[in-house]
């Protein structure tokens, strides 16, 4: 099928707009850089890259005629907390499996930010003590069965909706928005730079966009920063949703390794905890841009798109949109980092 045969449920305004940076360009000196802002896009808790995904996930749930919505995060998800605002919208309820993904200490880390709006939205939460893991998880598919059990129908959401088979379509389309916007705008984003964990944001794009290629014999660089940590398991499955991801819109090719890039270095040792280069990234861009983002992705892939446009590995001629996939809310469990 082609992407734009696929059932969408619309979930955001409309397109994300996309905008320039201006003080932050002037204050790398180097490549034009521009935002792409997911967590302005939807109107349901704040939205962000997972509501996009949804977007395309929902006819599948209500064609099957699903009544509980089922997933998987840490506590500070911003997954499971579009996951229960779609719940919410559509009026259906939610069961969210919160492990404990990032040892950070702060006392209301389980209470504050993506957990408290979904629990306002009034989903399930129950919270569970195991550890960081981008697979499918024991204690969802445990949460699937309890569901079933007590006379429900379930729908299971993977982690970051990223192993679900609809999961990379939301930004294989957010590919053709940007072709869209760029003749809007005239201009021409040659690079662009995500934050990858999971792994479907940034294979969806990267199908998408070479789906584009092939048509416009236009090339561009879709550069994933690593925020996972666990660089060899979000490589691969970057790769093995991108690749999927494109024969469902029947690429009608394979894709090449050089369409496919995660970049290391701004991570850290641990999923979810900031490093100081995540610090000055969000400093740098709440102070020159007013442009929120934060400590455990869009900090990460920041302070990454600072690095390569400073250096150069951006060249000074190179127009780079950076995607901003949300996840502000989260920020009130990280206050103690700026006191
Ligand atoms: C989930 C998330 C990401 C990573 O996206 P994946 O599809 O899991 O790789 C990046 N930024 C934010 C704010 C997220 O919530």
């Amino acid at each position: 099928m082609r992407l734009q045969e696929f059932p969408r449920h619309p979930l955001t305004f409309g397109p994300s707009p996309v905008h320039p940076l201006e003080r932050l360009t002037a204050h790398l000196g180097g490549a034009s850089v521009w935002a792409k802002r997911e967590d302005v896009s939807s109107g349901l808790a704040y939205g962000g890259n997972k509501t996009r995904k949804l977007e395309y996930i929902v006819p599948d749930a209500l064609a099957k005629g699903a009544d509980t919505l089922v997933s998987i995060g840490g506590y500070q998800s911003n997954h499971t907390r579009q996951v229960a605002a779609v719940a919410a919208h559509l009026g259906l309820k939610c069961r969210l499996v919160q492990e404990k993904w990032v040892d950070w200490d702060d006392p209301v880390n389980d209470k504050v930010g993506n957990i408290l709006l979904s629990r306002i939205m009034g989903a399930d939460v129950r919270l569970d003590p195991h550890g960081f893991d981008i697979g499918i998880r024991q204690s969802w598919e445990e949460a699937i069965a309890e569901v079933e059990a007590s006379g429900g129908t379930p729908y299971p959401i993977s982690a970051g909706a990223s192993e679900h088979p609809l999961g990379g379509l939301g930004f294989a389309n957010w590919a053709f928005e940007v072709a869209a916007q760029e003749e809007q705008l005239g201009v021409f984003f040659d690079t662009i730079v995500v934050c990858t964990v999971t792994g479907s944001t940034h294979a969806g794009m990267i199908a998408g966009f070479a789906a584009l290629e092939d048509l416009t014999g236009r090339p561009r660089r879709v550069l994933g920063i690593d925020a996972s940590a666990t660089l060899e398991k979000t490589r691969d499955q970057v790769g093995r949703i991108a690749r999927n991801t494109a024969a469902l819109i029947e690429l009608g090719r394979d894709l090449r390794d050089d369409e496919i890039t995660v970049l290391e270095g701004w991570a850290g040792d641990l999923y979810g905890i900031p490093v100081e280069s995540t610090i000055e990234a969000i400093r740098l861009s709440g102070r020159l841009e007013a442009m929120i983002i934060d400590p455990v992705y869009e900090g990460k892939s920041m302070a990454g798109l600072v690095d390569l446009v400073t250096s150069g590995e951006i060249g000074r001629d190179s127009t780079v949109l950076y995607a901003h996939l949300g996840g502000q809310p989260a920020l009130n469990a990280y206050s103690g980092i700026f006191d």
